[in-house]
């Protein structure tokens, strides 16, 4: 793996990468990640940046972990504020981050009372020119109130469609804005709550902006429970670049509205795992530690589109099936309630995310490739 890492480094090496086409752009950003990328590119960045107006975003949460907010501030070389700094980025509101820093932010009020901050949020949505991030699904429960997801004495539908309606641009930030993720976890509240992603819930497209009537608003989902800091910092890299053509997203996106330089739609997760040479020997692990392949366990990789296994979590360091754990498909639409029971065997479930195993196999990875994966499972079982 490291191998292929230091190829891919030297066929970037002497690209200036501003001048590249939007194609080459964005393969270096999905095969460097963060680190090497801004190592590699700094000064051409930094120059870039110097001539572009700052780019304004404003990050709402609505019903969530803050999980994401907390994977962005763990992104290193470079850090989040220099991620920040370096991109020409101002973070103008952000609930979780701004309060504790003081009365003054900028010279303007925050985090003295809820009152302090929708007075800022009201200015910086008439001002305009911004890019919206959002943390967290939407709430439309009970009965298309949004009361289910108060903020003060707002519904976070209500905040989240006045800051939609004149936002440049939308980022869904993790599982929950995009498709619901947790908070539409299958329970006997779930109709009355009616959590939403920002434009899509579970597999149906939609959510919240079509409930809302909003229609005209680019749109990038950057799914992952919680999403990676480089498919955030990179996608807002190339947004501000000009690499991304917010007036036509159509060829960059996947049907789920991902970007697929990180999530690609012709490659899994289990193409790249570093247990993946267990698979293919049949050394399923029939429980956790053994060291072998997750499959048996319940890992979902052969039918999930990231580059986790390329990218890695902390920098570099590792990764669910690395780290012993199986993928539970958190970037998929229908995580959770599709991936659950998280530590049963697919095949022996018979049909995984909602549709037939056979279904799911043919799109997502290829007939013979599952045949594969099947018959090593069999022989296994068989020689048992
Ligand atoms: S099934 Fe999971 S653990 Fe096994 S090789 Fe594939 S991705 Fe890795
Ligand atoms: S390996 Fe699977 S569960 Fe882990 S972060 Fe990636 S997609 Fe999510």
């Amino acid at each position: 793996m490291a191998s292929e890492k230091l190829n891919m480094i030297e066929q970037f090496k002497n690209l200036d990468i501003l001048k590249v086409d939007r194609r080459t752009f964005l393969k270096a950003v999905a095969a460097l990640g963060a680190t090497s990328f801004v190592s590699m590119y700094g000064t051409q960045l930094a120059d870039a940046l110097a001539a572009f107006p700052q780019t304004k975003v404003l990050w709402l949460h609505g019903a969530e972990c803050t999980g994401c907010s907390e994977s962005a501030l763990n992104a290193a070389n470079p850090e989040f504020a220099e991620a920040l700094s370096n991109l020409n980025v101002s973070l103008e509101y952000h609930e979780t981050l701004l309060a504790p820093q003081g009365i003054f932010v900028d010279g303007k009020l925050v985090g003295t009372s809820d009152l302090n901050g929708e007075i800022l949020l009201d200015e910086l949505v008439k001002a305009g020119g911004y890019v919206l991030v959002v943390e967290g699904s939407i709430g439309n429960g009970p009965d298309g109130t949004g009361k289910i997801n108060m903020i003060g004495t707002h519904t976070f539908k209500s905040i989240y469609e006045k800051c939609a309606k004149n936002a440049a641009a939308i980022i869904a930030l993790g599982t929950c804005a995009t498709y619901g993720g947790i908070t539409v976890t299958d329970c006997d509240t779930k109709k009355y709550c009616d959590f939403m992603g920002v434009n899509q819930t579970e597999d149906k497209k939609g959510g919240m902006n079509a409930v809302l009537g909003i229609s005209n608003k680019p749109v990038i989902n950057l799914p992952g429970c919680p999403a990676h800091p480089d498919w955030f910092f990179l996608t807002v890299a190339a947004v501000i670049l000009g690499k991304i053509n917010l007036n036509d997203l159509s060829g960059i996106l996947d049907d789920d509205g991902r970007p697929k330089v990180f999530y690609p739609p012709n490659n899994t997760l289990h193409d790249n795992c570093p247990r993946r040479g267990f698979y293919d020997r049949g050394v399923l692990d029939e429980r956790f530690a053994e060291g072998g392949c997750l499959w048996k366990v319940g890992c979902k990789a052969p039918y999930v589109h990231a580059d986790c296994a390329l990218r890695k979590w902390n920098n570099g360091t590792s990764l669910c099936m690395q780290a012993g754990g199986p993928c539970i498909a958190c970037v998929e639409p229908i995580f959770p309630n599709g991936s659950m029971p998280y530590f049963t065997e697919r095949e022996s479930a018979g049909v995984l995310f909602g549709i037939n195993i056979g279904t799911v196999a043919a799109l997502a990875i290829g007939a013979a490739v599952v045949a594969a994966g099947v018959h090593a499972v069999r022989r296994v079982n068989k020689e048992k």
